[in-house]
């Protein structure tokens, strides 16, 4: 049924996955596969592909060459109601996605227009405002909330489904260490819960902490896929990226080492 994912068959499956916007080719022969509970950050430099990526994963962006599989079946197959249903996604510019004139009201909405029962409705509105700290924001405009509180908002709006797969376009963006600390750690519990989620980010640190895999995105092509761990403590240049410190102390000393400096050092402190 097209309600109920296999946990043992990949996720989405993309096989050989080429776009082009007119004459030119944006993302070239993309091969992944992503599972139930895996949290895969998608990292790159500006014009990479990154949102590309996300938006065909949601049929936003048509294919020539290649096929995505949800659940087995091909995305082409899915109707688009039926896959908004399983996959949530929050994109740049959050505000454009939103329909309705109240925070509440926003996160209520897909409920709402398919008739579910009020009450139960109403409950989940509220522990989802209250599970993204947005409670106290009910009956604003969404659009009077900070660019922060606005990523939580479509967050939260994209859970009502329980959606067993999140894209987010860099979900921390606005948010202050706080807030941004509370998401992630939501997120988390979403994935222990088997939610597999994609997410681009110019984070690093927030990749090493929370990603079980990393894409390195380049010119439209997968560079890398691996663990960050596999991908930070390797030689690979990353183009416009910033390696977390404590790797980048690592590759220092190792270079160092290379020109038996390590011991010189050790010895010019003394
Ligand atoms: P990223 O998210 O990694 O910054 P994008 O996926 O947004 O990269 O863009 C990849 C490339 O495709 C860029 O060169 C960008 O200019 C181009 N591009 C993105 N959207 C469109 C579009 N709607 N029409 C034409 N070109 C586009």
């Amino acid at each position: 049924t097209t309600s109920s994912l296999r946990t043992n068959e990949p996720v989405y499956t993309v096989h050989d996955l080429s776009i082009s916007y007119g004459k030119k080719q944006v993302l070239t022969s993309i091969n992944f596969s992503l599972h139930a509970g895996e949290w895969v950050a998608i990292v790159g430099k500006n014009g990479a592909g990154k949102s590309t990526l996300l938006k065909v994963l949601v049929g936003l962006e048509k294919w020539k060459q290649g096929d995505i599989l949800f659940a087995g079946r091909s995305l082409k197959k899915w109707p688009t109601k039926a896959l908004f249903e399983q996959v949530g996604f929050v994109f740049q510019n959050p505000e454009l996605q939103f329909v309705t004139d109240r925070v509440y009201d926003e996160v209520a909405f897909g409920g709402k227009v398919r008739g579910w029962n009020e009450t139960a409705l109403h409950e989940k509105t509220i522990r989802l405002l209250q599970e993204f700290a947005l409670e106290p924001f009910s009956e604003k405009h969404p659009f009077t909330l900070s660019q922060g509180q606005k990523r939580r908002l479509s967050v939260a709006t994209m859970l009502l489904f329980d959606q067993k797969v999140l894209l987010l376009d860099e979900p921390t963006f606005g948010q202050d260490a706080g807030t941004c600390a509370q998401l992630l750690s939501r997120l988390q519990q979403r994935k222990e819960q088997g939610t597999s989620i994609i997410m681009v980010t110019h984070d690093m640190d927030l990749v090493d902490q929370y990603a079980d895999r990393v894409l390195l995105l380049d010119n439209g092509t997968i560079q890398f896929d691996g663990t960050p761990y596999e991908l930070f403590s390797s030689q690979l240049p990353l183009p416009g990226l910033i390696r977390p410190l404590p790797y980048e102390w690592e590759r220092r000393i190792k270079d160092d080492a290379r020109f038996g400096l390590v011991s010189y050092a050790r010895e010019s402190i003394r």
